[in-house]
């Protein structure tokens, strides 16, 4: 049988089954297009996954929280008839810092002078208002655009008179999200993500990670590919694409050929700079190729119940040491905690078998010696999946320009979605394009 097989040609091709290619692929089928989604992997969902325990708990290994402005990933749950639920943000007690220095618990940051609180106020307050002067959908027209992104938010900082603790107590929150150090990351990106929504100071937990879905974040993407269902083709790696306006043709690394008349791609910015792709401009293939992830590790550590409630605490820890950036509370008696990207080489270079008792000593330093006895502890290295090869879009110093506006742009036949084609990742960023990318294959006819 040839490759080129009738059966292999489809109206459109949808390039990887997360949360960005089946809302894509979701919104074209429901238009009636014959609709074809390539996923590398033998499942669906991407960087949304999960499992369940023996009591029925579901454990999250990636994706898990949104805010209230993630508007497209809420209105796809309660369309899939999913549910949003409360996450930690909403929770009673106090965080743990753990610096250089030792241990402390409290309200906002307990290890801080008054002088370190007046600076930080002071600079939330300048960092707010230069939040306004940037359009998130076109930070390239700010009128500064290429000196805020010449600047790490840490020499930013530094610039504007921060007390050392405000820079570092900057820095321990930021690899608590395994985001970039402040010396690694771009002012302008950090202060287009904020302006996406509607921020006016810095990342906060009660704007971004307020709700989770009950039935959990992976659901989503399983209740889309149920729907979908023969129109997705698992363990179909991806090698080349050839784009031309007479038609799109996709060869897996099997050699299995694919043809349609468009081609949405939500394949991550890592992964996608080893398939070939003919047929696009100069200027979208070097675009594409400055984009560049965060790399990370999550480990989750379930327990009977959320034991350190009884010590007055939230289960939320920032760690300046250590390999883990900080933890939160998951769901009751589960913690994530995610591997920041400077501390990815501390992370994979311990020997399995002394891994989990480094990570459970570190658990142990913020939350007392129960941690030492969990039900489970899990490892997913994001960093080194081949189908991810990170995490979320990171932007180093003059990689905003260097990405420039043809970010999330198309060049039809070919279209992008997926979280890297938002101003900074996130299930909002992957839903969102991936809805948008679906409606303007359906303006263009196809
Ligand atoms: C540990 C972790 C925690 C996170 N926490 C949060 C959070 O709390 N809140 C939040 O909003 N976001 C979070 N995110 C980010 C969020 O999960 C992602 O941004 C989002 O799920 C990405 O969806 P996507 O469809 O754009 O990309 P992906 O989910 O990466 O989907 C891309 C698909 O392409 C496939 N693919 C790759 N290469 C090929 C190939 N050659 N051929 C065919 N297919 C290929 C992949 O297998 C994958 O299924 C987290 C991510 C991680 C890893």
């Amino acid at each position: 049988m040839s490759h080129s097989d009738v059966t292999n040609r489809s109206d459109v091709i949808v390039l990887g089954a997360g949360l960005a290619g089946l809302s894509a692929a979701r919104d074209l089928a429901a238009a009636g297009v014959d609709v074809r989604v390539l996923e590398a992997r033998g499942r669906v969902g991407g960087r949304v996954e999960q499992s369940t325990l023996a009591d029925g708990r579901i454990v999250q290994w990636g994706g898990e929280v949104v805010g209230p402005s993630h508007t497209s990933y809420t209105q796809l749950v309660a369309e899939l008839g999913l549910t949003l639920v409360p996450a930690f943000a909403e929770l009673p007690g106090d965080d743990v810092w753990l610096m250089a220095e030792g241990r402390s618990q409290g309200e906002g940051i307990p290890w801080f002078t008054d002088d370190d609180r007046r600076s930080y106020e002071r600079i939330e307050h300048a960092f707010g208002e230069l939040v306004r002067s940037v359009d998130p959908a076109n930070p390239w027209a700010h009128p500064e655009a290429e000196k805020l992104d010449r600047l790490s938010v840490g020499q930013w900082l530094r610039s504007e008179g921060a007390t050392p603790n405000v820079v570092r107590a900057r820095d321990v929150a930021m690899l608590a999200l395994a985001a970039e150090s402040v010396e690694r990351t771009s002012l302008l990106s950090d202060l287009r993500k904020e302006a996406a929504v509607g921020a006016t100071g810095f990342y906060d937990y009660e704007v971004w990670e307020v709700s989770r879905v009950g039935e959990g974040s992976a659901t989503v993407a399983l209740r889309m590919a149920e729907t979908l269902g023969h129109r997705v083709t698992l363990g179909a790696v991806v090698h080349r694409i050839d784009v031309s306006p007479r038609g799109c043709r996709v060869v897996l690394a099997s050699g299995e050929t694919f043809t349609a008349a468009a081609v949405i791609s939500t394949i991550p910015a890592g992964p996608l700079r080893s398939i070939r792709i003919d047929g696009l401009s100069d200027a979208r293939r070097t675009s594409l190729d400055r984009q560049r992830h965060a790399l990370t590790s999550k480990v989750t550590v379930a327990y009977p119940d959320s034991f350190w409630a009884a010590d007055g605490l939230n289960g939320t820890s920032y760690a300046e040491v250590g390999m883990l950036g900080g933890t939160w509370v998951q769901r009751d008696g589960i913690l994530s905690a995610l591997v920041p990207p400077e501390r990815q080489s501390a992370f994979l270079a311990t020997s399995p078998e002394r891994l989990q008792s480094e990570l459970l000593d570190e658990l142990a330093l913020a939350f007392g010696p129960r941690t030492r006895d969990p039900l489970q502890l899990t490892v997913r290295r994001w960093a080194t999946d081949p189908f991810t090869l990170g995490y979320i879009t990171s932007w180093r110093p003059g990689d905003v320009m260097g990405v420039g506006p043809l970010h999330g742009t198309h060049e039809p036949p070919f279209y992008v979605a997926g979280s890297d084609q938002w101003v900074c990742g996130y299930m909002e960023g992957a839903v969102r394009t991936g809805r948008a990318a679906a409606a303007a294959v359906l303006q263009q006819g196809g």
